[in-house]
């Protein structure tokens, strides 16, 4: 509200006029509201819920095309577009785990591991495919940067403050993981498997997931062992946030 119409003189406002005003004052309004401690605590309610949707490395490397392309890696990517869809409206937490190697590390098989050089930082390989559709709200998740270790399990990630998984989770109160992703027999079991060991719930996004399948029944073997670990199987129909 303007001053129209009362003058310039403090004189001549009333002392109503001056409680009314000084309640507008310290009532929160626009960008400063977020900072009250009201605002704060309904921040912190808000990231109250339980649930969390974890995407593993749906990255250009792991994709056809890529340094090591999981067969039919894209196909998933419509689907998880849908499970992100809905996350988000039900602003539920999304992180996103990325493979995100140095040159120089035992992972590589020029350097006594068993893959081929993939997802090197900041290269095309280690970008999420294009067509993943992660708001900006995701947390990202980089793993595999120390050259002395594998690092197949979104629980060796950090986000970009150096905070692991974990941390997050905790601070989020998450007792549920969504997870799907690439690759099943290899990431997605390793990130499950270590979330059931930590006592959080998991639910296997079974469509929203592809094995490498070195030996065909790799990923059959995988999903039993996550679901003999406590690891429930849904898929998009049957999701209930
Ligand atoms: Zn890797």
């Amino acid at each position: 509200m303007g001053p129209q119409g009362r003058g310039s003189g403090f004189s001549r406002i009333s002392c109503e006029e001056i409680k009314t005003r000084e309640a507008k004052i310290n009532e929160p309004s626009g960008k400063e509201a977020q900072n009250t401690p009201r605002a704060q605590i309904n921040q912190r309610v808000d990231r109250m819920f339980p649930k969390a949707l974890l995407i593993v490395d749906v990255q250009n490397d792991f994709c056809p095309g890529g340094a090591l392309a999981v067969p039919g890696g894209d196909r998933i990517i419509p689907i998880l577009n849908q499970y992100i869809k809905l996350f988000h409206k039900t602003k539920l937490p999304i992180f996103a785990s990325r493979d995100w190697h140095p040159k120089v590390t035992k992972h590589f098989k020029e350097f006594g591991g068993p893959w081929p050089v993939h997802c090197l930082q900041d290269s095309r390989g280690a970008k999420f495919h294009p067509d993943l559709n992660l708001p900006s709200t995701t947390i990202i998740l980089s793993k595999g940067m120390d050259p002395k270790k594998d690092s197949y399990s979104a629980f060796q990630g950090v986000d970009k403050e150096g905070h692991s998984f974990l941390q997050i989770l905790k601070k989020f109160n998450i007792k549920e993981l969504y997870v799907g992703g690439l690759a099943t027999d290899y990431c997605v079991k390793s990130s499950a498997l270590d979330a059931l060991k930590l006592g959080f719930e998991v639910k296997l996004l079974t469509d929203a997931m592809k094995g490498v399948n070195l030996k065909a029944d790799d990923s059959k073997n995988a999903m039993e062992e996550m679901v003999k670990g406590g690891a429930e199987k849904i898929t998009l129909h049957q999701l209930n946030l």
